[in-house]
C-alpha cells in the first residue's frame, strides 16, 4: 500500500511520465490527461477510468473508491470548502439538455418538500425536513455536474475525489433509470455526501460474504439486482453516504407533509433498502430506532 502511494505521489508530481506507465487500469493504448495540480475543475477523461489501481469497479453497483484514493485526494486539493449555494448549479456544456432538465427537476421538486418533525439523525446531518434544507445541502457542497462513465456501465452518478473532490458526474443512465424520482435523489444525496474530504468522503466499508438480508437470501443492489457480497458497497456508520441519504428519505417518508403517498411509500422503500447496505450491528440498530423517530 505504501508503495502505491508512493507511485501516485510520484504520479501527482510528474504527470507526463504517467503516461508511459501501466498502473491504470482500462487505459491500454489511450492516452490519459491530466488536470493540473493546482485545483481547476477540468473534466476527467470520459472513456477511462481515471483512477488509481487500488480499486476496481465490480459493475455491481454504483461507484467505488479506496480510502488511499480519497488520502490522496485531499492530500491534492486540501478538504474542500463549502461553497456559496446561492446561485444556479454550473453544468458543463456536454452535459445533454434533457439530463439537466431531469436533474433540475428532482432538485425542484426536493425544494418543496416541507415537514413537521425529524428525526434526531436527521437533524445531526441536515437539520429540519425542508426543501431549502436539503438544496443548501446539495449547492453547498457540489460545485457542478459533470458527464462521466463514471467508471462503470451500471453507475448513474458519481464523484471521484482525485480528480475533483466537489465535482459530481452523472452517467446516460440518469434519465435510462426506470427507479422512482426519491430514488434518484437518494442518489445524488448519497454522491453529495462524497465530496466531504474532510471524512475521508466517507468511503465504503466492504459487505459481508455471504451478505444475507433478513429474508436469509442474498442482498442484491436495487439497483441493478447484482449481489453485494465482498463488494465495497457498504457502511459502518449512519452518518456515510449510505446512511445519510437513507436518513433522508426515511424522514421525508415518515414527515413530509406536501409530498403524496406514492412518494412518501417510495420513500421507505429505498430508506429500507439502503439501511440493509449499513452493516455495523450498532450503527443498524441505531437508524432502525431512530427510523421510529
Ligand atoms: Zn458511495
Amino acid at each position: 500500500m505504501r508503495n502505491s502511494l508512493l507511485l501516485l505521489a510520484v504520479l501527482l508530481a510528474a504527470p507526463a511520465r504517467a503516461e508511459q506507465s501501466e498502473l491504470f487500469d482500462g487505459t491500454s493504448g489511450k492516452k490519459l490527461e491530466f488536470p493540473a495540480v493546482t485545483f481547476t475543475p477540468s473534466p476527467a477523461p470520459k472513456d477511462v477510468d481515471p483512477r488509481p489501481a487500488q480499486t476496481k469497479q465490480s459493475g455491481s453497483d454504483l461507484f467505488y473508491f479506496s480510502p488511499e484514493e480519497a488520502a490522496a485526494a485531499k492530500k491534492k486539493f486540501g478538504v474542500a470548502a463549502f461553497r456559496d449555494p446561492a446561485g444556479e448549479l454550473p453544468f458543463d456544456k456536454d452535459v445533454p439538455k434533457e439530463i439537466q432538465a431531469q436533474m433540475l427537476g428532482d432538485l425542484a421538486f426536493i425544494k418543496t418538500v416541507s415537514g413537521s418533525g425529524a428525526s434526531p439523525l436527521h437533524r445531526q446531518i441536515f437539520g429540519a425536513v425542508d426543501g431549502s434544507v436539503y438544496e443548501q445541502f446539495f449547492k453547498s457542497r457540489v460545485s457542478g455536474v459533470g458527464m462521466s462513465r463514471c467508471g462503470d456501465g451500471n453507475a448513474v452518478a458519481c464523484v471521484m475525489p482525485f480528480w475533483n473532490p466537489t465535482k459530481m458526474w452523472l452517467t446516460q443512465n440518469y434519465i435510462r433509470f426506470s427507479h422512482p424520482q426519491v430514488s434518484r435523489l437518494m442518489v445524488v444525496f448519497h454522491e453529495a455526501r462524497h465530496t466531504e474530504s474532510g471524512h475521508g468522503n466517507w468511503g465504503h466499508a466492504s459487505c459481508p460474504t455471504p451478505f444475507l438480508g433478513p429474508d436469509g437470501k442474498e442482498m442484491r443492489s436495487i439497483w441493478t439486482g447484482a449481489e453485494l457480497a465482498g463488494e465495497a458497497a457498504c457502511d459502518k456508520t449512519p452518518l456515510g453516504s449510505y446512511g445519510s441519504s437513507a436518513i433522508m428519505l426515511k424522514n421525508i417518508a415518515n414527515h413530509c407533509e406536501t409530498c403524496n403517498g406514492k412518494v412518501r411509500q417510495d420513500a421507505s422503500l429505498y430508506a429500507d433498502d439502503q439501511l440493509g447496505r449499513v452493516t455495523d450491528a450498532k450503527a443498524h440498530q441505531q437508524m432502525v430506532e431512530d427510523f421510529k423517530l
